[in-house]
């Protein structure tokens, strides 16, 4: 079974995303895992991505998906994968369903899990980080043993400028503009399989295994 992940960032997708990959036996597969293996390994790809990373620039959609179908073709993809954070944006969906097609192959489930933004803001904002040790909490679901103090180091506790509510803000209008008509894309196409983010991640995964079976 092939599928790709749809959400806001926040939404909890990758730890979906890990747990699909781990029940099913497939491997979870983000695009930025296979640039850095491709370019430690000094592969042509590789070295042809970093041409452009390394000016700066953006590495064309082409290229990131030459560079994905190679990943997909190996031995531990021939029941399937599950990709996390690509695509994002329609051109993307679209070179990537063309070399699909090209292939004989297509996605089987794009699964959408659905969190509104208030809660995403929220929950983003309810997180407490240890800059000393690295620790992280949740003010309501992890949170540490005395109110604003790191368990393991004893030093005080922050709020990331990354979990502000103006930052994750910015990154859901982000996400609206680009991503969210990947959700019509794979509508259209008969895959899109939404599911409920704002429950406990354990019934997130059961509905995801409901569709999936
Ligand atoms: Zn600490």
């Amino acid at each position: 079974m092939k599928i790709i992940m749809l959400g806001a960032p926040g939404a909890g997708k990758g730890t979906q995303a890990k747990m699909i990959a781990e029940k099913y036996s497939v491997p979870h597969i983000s695009t930025g895992d296979i640039f850095r293996a491709n370019i430690k390994n000094g592969t042509e790809l590789g070295m042809e991505a970093k041409k452009y990373m390394d000016q700066g620039l953006l590495v064309p959609d082409e290229l990131t998906v030459k560079i994905l179908l190679d990943r997909v073709a190996k031995d531990d993809c021939k029941n399937g994968y599950v990709l996390d954070g690509f695509p994002r944006t329609i051109p993307q969906a679209e070179v990537l369903d063309k070399a699909l097609t090209e292939l004989g192959d297509k996605i089987d489930y794009a699964v959408n899990v659905e969190v509104p933004d208030e809660n995403i803001i929220n929950r983003m904002g309810g997180r407490r980080a240890c800059l000393a040790c690295g620790a992280t909490y949740h003010i309501a679901h992890i949170p540490p043993k005395t109110e604003g103090i790191c368990d393991v180091c004893g030093k005080e506790l922050v709020l990331r400028d990354d979990d502000k509510p103006e930052t994750v803000k910015n990154r859901l209008n982000v996400y609206h503009e680009q991503t969210q008509p990947l959700i019509d894309f794979y509508s259209a196409k008969g895959v899109l399989q939404s599911v409920d983010g704002t429950v406990d991640m354990k019934d997130v995964f059961a509905s995801i295994v409901a569709i999936l079976g």
